[in-house]
């Protein structure tokens, strides 16, 4: 694990090396450095007829052999997605929850679906109070491998919403290949191997998931073929009878009973607190059709996800604080500051206003307003950093006075997957979905073959009336993922998404300033070493963004300090995945070509084949 992360590391510094901060130039293609042994590695394709970016080889063939069968982009979102189940099971699967953010060419209008989960109808404000001791259950292990963090799964809702509102496939069809592939096997990667390692003494915790991951007592290792017969059959019984095999009968009565009773083995020392779940709480499960948020940045339209996501308010009010200032490449140091700046004011106002919905008055038209967004701006010095951590703004119109805000820490970890499609037609999907932390609660669901989530760990964890995201039953978590479609005069420009728990926000966030401000392509964009600035005293930096600005951010005061959390051993931020179309329709898929192992973009004519396409 340690030679890969050198090596990882390395490979990325070597990107960075590229780059010089007086005209931030990236060479035009960036080095793919996928470490998978399946399908064709490949960070950056270019060419027509449909593309797709994920942060995996399986998935992207999947989803661009639906294009090239004629599939729509929902189609070949839907089939990458369980595919990325089958194949990153640790980072998303039809056991969490997620947000699609759709783009009808026909009609120029974007649309979303809330597949987040939710929290059981039964559960107490307390839940998160450990009864034997009266304090909070501590957040790991207790709380991140437990059965009280599960929600409601949202996933599968959300991929027969999708289809039904604008697929052409049927999930049987959607979910045809996924399946094949559990039960066919796929190589382990160095990926997956670490992240089976990571998680191995709480895997170890649960027969279900220690016969499926930890077969041979160890994790799989690189070059072996991994199966999952059970998800096979799960993935069969659905597409056989629909998504009621899921959210009614055996399943579901199996899913509650592992949240209520923990499948653990006699011998874990894990303590492994119980949940609420009930057979009925997932019967009763609904997506939500959500107003997609809006801003205008620069002439563009960028579109994002409303609360219960944080995403699209946090992005959207850090760039309408940024339209007020010019930005360059040329001056990437200022570039920085202010994109560091913007963020921590809009994450104060995200920790201060934004839960879900249905629960808390989130003032999601004024998170949105160029007008708070502009009295926000009297906090920023372009020539120093303020002293974090910062209040909220007052709502009542002006924003530079501070509204009073407890800060709360952060919590959220680092997971997740995204994958990003636009078809032929110009029809796009940007689409993240997660079952929290690497490996969910840890917990697959006996016989079933997924894991299920631990994405109630998003809740803050202590009871405050005043504080939005406060447990309450059947809330949805505030998350912070943030799908993003963006538009010029009405056709879609940009797609684009990232894992990394809150991270997430300031991940899309900078790839949108590296792409629209700093001129740089869409794979330089989303290749450059990242910083991550969250209302926190310190900034959390990459390893190679610290090396590449430190000295220019010192006269500004930053303090950088490297990224990198307790569960992971790697110091990446986010792993997003892209797509720009230009104004002839020319495709450019972007995914990672370092991170997390390299991801794949595939478009189905690349532009350099003579031949007739197929
Ligand atoms: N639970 C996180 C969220 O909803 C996603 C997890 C992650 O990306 O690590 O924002």
């Amino acid at each position: 694990m340690t030679i890969a992360l050198i090596r990882r590391g390395s490979a990325l510094l070597a990107t960075a090396a590229l780059i010089t901060t007086a005209a931030f130039v990236l060479p035009s293609s960036a080095t793919p450095t996928k470490d998978s042994q399946t399908g064709s590695p490949q960070a950056t394709a270019r060419g027509t007829g449909g593309a797709v970016s994920s942060v995996d080889a399986n998935a992207s063939r999947v989803g661009r052999e639906v294009l090239r069968k004629g599939g729509n982009a929902t189609d070949a979102a839907v089939a990458m997605a369980s595919t990325l189940g089958v194949t990153e099971p640790y980072s998303a699967g039809i056991g969490g929850g997620g947000y699609f953010v759709h783009y009808d060419a026909k009609t120029g209008n974007v649309e979303t679906i809330d597949g987040r989960e939710t929290a059981p109808a039964a559960m107490p404000n307390d839940a998160f109070i450990d009864p034997n001791t009266g304090k909070p259950f501590k957040f790991t292990p207790e709380l991140v491998t437990s059965g009280v963090s599960v929600g409601v799964p949202g996933t599968l809702a959300t991929w027969q919403e999708a289809l039904n509102k604008w697929g052409s496939l049927s999930l049987d069809k959607a979910l045809k290949p996924s399946s094949e592939l559990a039960r066919k096997g796929f190589v382990v990667d160095k990926t997956f191997n670490g992240q089976t390692a990571d998680n191995a003494k709480r895997f170890a915790a649960f027969p279900s998931t220690s016969k499926l991951y930890l077969s041979s007592g160890q994790p799989a290792v690189v070059g072996s073929v991994q199966r999952n017969p059970d998800l096979a059959n799960t993935l069969d019984l659905i597409r056989k009878h629909g998504t009621k095999a899921f959210y009614r009968g055996a399943i579901a009565d199996e899913i509650a009973k592992t949240v209520q009773e923990p499948p653990k083995s006699a011998d874990t020392t894990l303590p492994v607190p119980k949940g609420f779940m009930t057979a009925k709480d997932i019967a009763d499960y609904a997506v939500k059709d959500q107003a997609a948020t809006k801003v205008n940045y620069r002439g563009l339209d960028v579109y994002g996800m409303a609360p219960s996501s944080s995403g699209g308010t946090t992005v959207g009010e850090s760039l309408n604080i940024l339209e007020n200032y010019r930005l360059s490449g040329a001056d990437m140091a200022r570039t920085l500051h202010l994109y560091l700046e913007a963020s921590a004011l809009a994450f104060a106002d995200r920790g201060a206003y934004v839960g879900d919905p249905a629960y808390a008055d989130v003032p999601t038209k004024t998170l949105l307003s160029q007008k708070f967004a502009d009295s926000r701006g009297c906090k920023i010095d372009p020539t120093k950093a303020s002293t974090k951590p910062l209040a909220a703004g007052a709502l009542d119109g002006d924003g530079c006075s501070t509204a009073a805000h407890e800060e709360k820490p952060d919590t959220e970890n680092v997971s997740t997957t995204h994958l990003s499609v636009v078809d032929k037609w110009g029809n796009a999907v940007a689409y993240t979905l997660t079952i929290e932390q690497t490996g969910g609660s840890g917990m697959v669901v006996p016989g079933r073959g997924f894991l299920l989530n631990n994405e109630l760990t998003d809740f803050t964890a202590v009871y405050d009336a005043k504080d939005p995201n406060r447990i309450q039953p059947g809330k949805r978590p505030r998350s912070s993922m943030s799908p993003t479609i963006v538009t010029k005069d009405g056709k879609v420009k940009l797609v684009v998404g990232s894992p990394g728990g809150s991270t997430i926000i300031t991940t899309v966030l900078q790839i949108l300033v590296n792409r629209f401000d700093a001129g740089m392509s869409l794979p330089q964009a989303i290749a450059a070493p990242r910083a991550s600035q969250r209302n926190t005293v310190s900034v959390s930096a990459e390893p190679e963004f610290i090396t590449m600005f430190k000295d220019a951010l010192a006269p500004y005061g930053h303090t950088l300090v490297p990224s990198g959390d307790q569960f992971t051993s790697a110091a990446e931020i986010g792993a997003a995945a892209g797509i720009e179309v230009d104004a002839q329709g020319r495709m450019t898929a972007a995914a990672e070509p370092v991170r997390r192992g390299g991801g794949t973009a595939e478009v189905v004519c690349p532009i350099d084949q003579k031949r007739n396409c197929r």
